[in-house]
């Protein structure tokens, strides 16, 4: 019951602190603290203010590493060059901080940057979504999908009411044509359904019970045979109560 109340406090502060800064949204690493918070594994990352910085946070997580842009304005971070994977030696996170820098003042030279994320590589893995939004007419809904062309092309998606059970996130994922991929095709080791179902309904938790979260956005997920974690994340919250 203290924890909660520490969580709920930790969770409050996030809010406020996107709701001074005048936007409705929480950057990855935020919303990847309430993530943590439901016990939903993230990413290894620092937050560095310049490249020796960067370098420094390399270092302690391990290469290989990825660099994102860390900004209040920005949204789709790769839309505009600010994500940059493989980076394998200091040298590299050096360059790929200059260039992420340069790609910010030529395409959103007006963003304020906070910094830039440091973070580990994640190893090859199905990608999926995980995501909820607050509907006005059916309330909190949950939604999963493959990632890629699957959600993008051929709208491969479920949906449900939020809060659900493990075995309802276990149905949904049965829905998707992407199913029999996370089965294992040919050979191939099958997605931790068990991890993925359990991630599912901790989303929908999470939105019933934060009433200021909109909308929550896991894409992606990357799902191995055991285990999982989630790769970029993004909470949009309402402007007040
Ligand atoms: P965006 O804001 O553009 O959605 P993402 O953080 O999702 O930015 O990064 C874009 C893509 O780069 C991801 O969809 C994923 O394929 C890849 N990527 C990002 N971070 C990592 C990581 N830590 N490990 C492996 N791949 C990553
Ligand atoms: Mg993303």
């Amino acid at each position: 019951m203290e924890s909660q109340l520490k969580y709920r406090k930790r969770m409050d502060a996030i809010f406020k602190n996107v709701r001074s800064r005048g936007y409705k949204f929480l950057m990855e690493h935020e919303s990847k603290e309430v993530l943590k918070i439901y016990t939903i594994p993230t990413t290894r990352e620092r937050l560095a203010v310049d490249a020796n910085d960067a370098i420094k946070s390399a270092n302690t997580i391990g290469y290989p590493v990825v660099l994102k842009i860390c900004s209040p304005r920005i949204v789709h971070k790769s839309d505009i060059g600010g994500v940059i994977i493989g980076i394998h030696t200091p040298k590299e996170v050096k360059e790929a901080y200059r260039k992420i820098i340069k790609n910010m003042s030529a395409k959103a030279p007006e963003a304020k940057i906070l910094g830039i994320l440091v973070q580990e590589e994640v190893p090859k893995g199905f990608e999926v979504i995980v995501g909820a939004v607050r509907d006005p007419q059916f309330g909190p809904v949950v939604m999963f999908g493959l990632g890629g062309v699957f959600v993008e092309v051929l709208k491969d998606v479920s949906f449900r009411l939020a809060p659900l059970t493990k075995n309802e996130a276990f149905k949904m994922i049965k829905e998707t044509k992407g199913f029999k991929i996370l089965e294992g095709l040919r050979g191939e080791k099958p997605a931790d359904l068990n991890a993925l179902t359990g991630v599912i309904t901790k989303v929908g938790e999470i939105i019933t019970d934060l009433p200021e979260v909109m909308e929550i956005d896991i894409n992606p997920l990357i799902v191995f045979n055991k285990g999982l974690v989630a790769v970029d994340a993004r909470i949009i919250i309402k402007d007040r109560l």
